[in-house]
């Protein structure tokens, strides 16, 4: 579909002719390892959007990406990665209870979203070479779609202690990997010459717009599972708040033309070490970076959340909510939630089960709830195994001789 941008922050417009970045105006006051000045809204023509929308929605059927393609910014479809990105399973818990599981992405983690609409982008404006600097899900699942689309190459700047399953994912996809020494901020900036200095498309998370775009894809499928049977409240474990904005843009697009009825209450979920966006939110805007954040759950990690005005936006506008739990409290919602559902969930995404569970704690009217699962547990044993102590080896009849 046809879109142009529009600047989050001053709301300027610019053409989608050419990929652009951030807002030219409004990006002039960044400044380096803060949040992303001046991102921009892919936009679209309401009354094509309505029409399209209408009609989609009206079918049934597989909720993939290829449903709902022509409600994004795509031009040729075959830029897309025919992986099974998306249509992901919604489990029933309980009663009231529902777990969105986005661990069964190709890379095993919701980055798949965005990187399937990045890659697709690329390859649109004719670009056969993408940089992204990432702490490790973005940048894993970007070897991984690239991997799957034949001529697309990837390079990945990482900080030097990124977990290393995800840089052994990278690596088995086949993408150059430059583990930058230093921090995050100094792989961002690297990426971010590589895009200036030598024209790679640059997909790092919040700077690229069609990251938000692209992480809007689960609010369509949810919508279409509940329709206007909507979760009264949504978690959503955030870290530099492009997922939550991503499901918030996706409803919003539903709201503005009548299609769905009313905004769900979605709850921000962070750990207590690493939490700006709920902290800013309880401030009432006021963005406060934290340089010490720390918690074990890295893909939410973030000393200053690039997409954290955003977020916070839509939060106030929605009037949404936000907790924050303890790394304990994440390592025990990752155990319940695996031992009690089947879905094993990397510590980032436990943290939206243990939000709702101290949500519940204060408000425990029966509403209908939906939590988000974003990661796969396999990518982080090491957390898991503070839960478990392994068996030690014994003889098989030594088992036996064992009373029953
Ligand atoms: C990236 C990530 C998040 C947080 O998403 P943001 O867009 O950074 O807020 C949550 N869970 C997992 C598994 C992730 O990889």
């Amino acid at each position: 579909m046809n879109f142009y941008y529009e600047c989050s922050e001053c709301k300027k417009t610019f053409s989608g002719d050419e990929m652009m970045y951030v807002c030219p105006d409004c990006s002039s006051e960044q400044k380096p390892g803060c949040e992303t000045r001046g991102v921009l809204f892919i936009r679209y023509d309401i009354e094509e959007f309505k029409s399209k929308a209408k009609n989609i929605f009206s079918n049934k059927g597989n909720r993939d990406f290829f449903k709902y393609y022509e409600l994004f910014p795509v031009k040729e479809i075959d830029n897309v990665s025919r992986l099974d990105v998306g249509n992901s399973p919604i489990h029933k818990l309980s009663e009231d209870l529902y777990i969105f599981d986005d661990t069964r992405n190709p890379s095993c983690s919701y980055k798949d979203r965005a990187s399937l609409l990045t890659a697709a982008k690329a390859l649109d404006y004719g670009v056969n070479t993408i940089v992204a600097a990432s702490t490790g899900n973005a940048a894993s699942s970007l070897a991984c779609i690239a991997s799957s689309l034949r001529g697309l190459k990837c390079i990945l700047c990482v900080p030097e202690n990124a977990p290393q399953a995800k840089i052994t994912q990278m690596l088995m996809f086949g993408a150059d990997v430059v583990r930058v020494k230093g921090t995050y901020d100094d792989a961002f900036e690297l990426s971010l010459r590589l895009t200036e200095e030598r024209g790679y498309f640059n997909r790092n998370t919040a700077y690229n717009p069609f990251t938000v775009e692209g992480k809007k894809s689960s609010a369509y499928e949810i919508f279409d599972v509940f329709r206007n049977d909507m979760p009264d409240n949504i978690f959503i474990p955030v870290g530099d708040g492009v997922i939550i904005s991503g499901v918030y843009k996706g409803l919003e697009d539903l709201l503005k033309v009548g299609i769905l009825n009313k905004m769900p209450k979605i709850v921000a979920c962070q750990a207590e070490g690493s939490s700006v966006i709920a902290d800013a939110y309880k401030r009432g805007g006021e963005i406060v970076n934290d340089p010490k954040a720390s918690t074990l759950a890295d893909s939410i990690l973030v000393q200053a959340p690039r997409n954290s005005i955003m977020a916070v936006d839509f939060l106030k506008r929605y009037n949404g909510d936000s907790v924050k739990v303890s790394d304990k409290s994440i390592l025990d919602a990752m155990q319940e939630l695996a031992s009690s559902s089947g879905v094993f969930s990397e510590p980032a995404a436990a943290c939206a089960y243990a939000g709702w569970k101290s949500f519940k704690k204060k408000n425990n009217s029966k509403q209908k709830d939906l939590i988000l699962i974003t990661g796969n547990g396999l990518k982080d044993i090491q957390s898991a195994q503070k839960q478990v102590s392994m068996p030690q080896p014994i003889s098989a009849m030594d088992y036996l001789k064992i009373g029953k």
